[in-house]
């Protein structure tokens, strides 16, 4: 694999090691499930009283992991640890916690397949995504290492001030905030978690995390990667147990000096209201959901665009924030495009992810199971199906499985073309030309990514108008995902993000620091 470099851009065709690592990870996975799994406060395992069971959506009779049901007073102990490790590992030179986080990301590339392997079972995910999932995070932890370099610790000398019979000197410096709260989804729960972890600690935050309950074994084994390589005691902690006390405890408490939450806008906005209700503003950093166009001009090249539009609906079973959920597409080329978005939809593999040639998993659980029915009712209802529509029964039926799905003829004034439903389904509409999809395309509560297939000086156009943190032209590898940190930071505008900064970019590493600003006057 030496000159092989896996993005979510090259994964399509991977070398054969890859698929042969991969199996080999699988099986000796498969022979060690379902043994039990402590939360991790101060260098410690710790086991809670109330347990849960961690299933596969694949099938869920088979228990994954054993985790730990967490409450209120674990929040407590997770959140005091944090505080006592803060002053060691704040005032460690940079330069060393550079060296232990670059030790992490290592361990996260050499546990690579055991961890993918992991990642399929416990969220759905295809092969490629999962290793996609694991690799991007030692690589969003990578880049913050390496921006700490880049800006010398981001301790900067300043001007000197014009004081006569005096020397002034001044220095900007970034100092770490203290106890970082890392509040993760369940879709990229690797990424998602370690991105955050890494930049909070580099910076030289301690941090507490909490995962989503369904993805609560595989951040485990993420914060294994943390102890073993070498971070101090209580520099990072992890808690397990239902977000609405655990997670919601951790919120209100005020031993938190700052956050980040990734997941869903109605849960984010709440984090949000609740914090601002302190005696001070701390700092808040929120990655919301999505409702990401794509549009196709009619001077596109329509296979990209197919090809493109499908992997970017369908990828991880609709389940991205940034999955392309409204296709828009100019009227003369309408009928073709859709003619072949169906074809490569019904080609596309359900099953089994783990196996090599499935590209749709399961949805994550009994929850979105149900939503999907709930939506294909009320789009059949609105519109009619392209293509899809149904749950999978007969061998899929101990799973949560569900047909990619391409709704046509919903009027532009349903609500499903506002709401986030995050399942394998996209609305498709026709459009009179690029001012419309335009004006449709931004007229929705979220700005995350979007995606556009024409020529270059309409992708331009594009560019400037559209209202998203990531924008995308003339990618067949997906319309609206893939973004890799350091190719395409990760982020968004109006409700899909707080910062206005993006995830694994050039600007993000200082939302962890305050500045301080250090005078010292000497007399000549
Ligand atoms: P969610 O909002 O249901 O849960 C996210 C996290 O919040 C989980 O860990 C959950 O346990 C926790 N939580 C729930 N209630 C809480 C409370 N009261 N206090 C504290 N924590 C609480 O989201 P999800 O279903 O896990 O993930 C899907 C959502 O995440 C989608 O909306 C998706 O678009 C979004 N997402 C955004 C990005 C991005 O970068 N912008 C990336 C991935 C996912």
């Amino acid at each position: 694999m030496t000159d092989f470099k896996f993005t979510y851009a090259t994964m399509f065709n991977p070398p054969e090691t890859l698929h042969e690592r991969y199996d080999q990870a699988l099986a000796a996975q498969k022979a060690s499930l379902g043994g039990e799994y402590a939360m991790f406060i101060d260098g410690r395992d710790v086991f809670a009283e109330e347990k849960f069971e961690d299933r596969t959506p694949i099938n869920t009779e088979i228990v994954l992991a054993v985790m730990q049901k967490g409450n209120a007073e674990h929040a407590h102990q997770a959140l005091t640890a944090a505080r006592k490790a803060f002053p060691v590992w704040s005032r460690t030179p940079w330069q060393e916690r550079v060296a232990l986080l670059r030790r992490a990301a290592g361990l996260i590339e050499e546990r690579l397949f055991r961890l993918s392997a992991a990642l399929s079972l416990e969220v759905g995910k295809n092969r490629m995504e999962a290793i996609g999932d694991v690799q991007e995070t030692a690589d969003l932890i990578y880049y913050a290492c390496d921006q700490m370099e880049a800006n010398d610790g981001y301790i900067k000398p300043l001007g000197k001030d014009p004081l006569p019979h005096h020397d002034s000197t001044n220095i900007s410096i970034l100092r770490p905030y203290g106890v970082w709260l890392v509040i993760s989804p369940f879709n990229f729960p690797f990424a998602l978690t370690g991105g955050p972890a890494g930049a909070a600690l580099v910076t030289g935050n301690t941090v507490v995390i909490k995962p989503a309950t369904d993805t609560a074994w595989i951040v485990r084994l993420l914060v294994d990667c943390f102890r073993d390589a070498g971070l101090p005691d209580g520099v990072v902690n992890f808690v397990t147990g239902p977000g609405r006390t655990l997670g919601q405890a951790l919120v209100d408490s005020p031993d938190v000096d700052g956050v980040t939450f990734t997941g869903s806008f109605d849960v984010g906005m709440k984090l949000f209201r609740d914090f601002a209700a302190r005696n001070y503003i701390r700092p808040v950093i929120l990655e919301l959901g999505g409702k990401n166009p794509a549009i196709v001009s009619r001077h596109a090249n329509l296979e990209e665009a197919a090809t493109g539009i499908v992997r970017s609906a369908f990828g991880l079973q609709g389940q991205k924030c940034s999955a392309a959920s409204r296709i828009l597409i100019e009227e003369p080329v309408y009928d073709e495009l859709t003619a072949r978005l169906k074809e490569l939809t019904e080609k596309l593999v359900i099953g089994d992810p783990t196996e090599r040639n499935t590209f749709l998993g399961p949805v994550i659980n009994q929850a979105a199971y149900d939503d999907f029915k709930h939506y294909a009712e009320e789009l059949s209802q609105a519109g009619r199906f392209l293509t899809g529509g149904q749950t999978l029964n007969g061998e899929f039926a101990k799973g949560y499985f569900c047909q990619p799905t391409l709704a046509v003829d919903v009027p532009y004034s349903h609500p499903l073309w506002q709401h986030e439903m995050f399942l394998p389904i996209a609305t498709i509409g026709k459009v009179r030309d690029l001012n419309e999809a335009m004006q449709i395309a931004n007229s929705v509560n979220y700005g995350l990514t979007a995606g556009f297939y024409g020529t270059e000086e309409e992708a331009q156009w594009f560019f400037e108008n559209i209202e998203a943190g990531v924008t995308y032209a003339n990618r067949p590898q997906g319309a609206t995902t893939g973004a890799w940190p350091g190719f395409q930071p990760f982020g968004g505008w109006k409700g899909s993000g707080s910062s206005g900064k993006n995830a694994g970019g050039l600007y993000y590493l200082p939302l962890y620091m305050h500045e301080q600003i250090r005078t010292l006057v000497r007399k000549k």
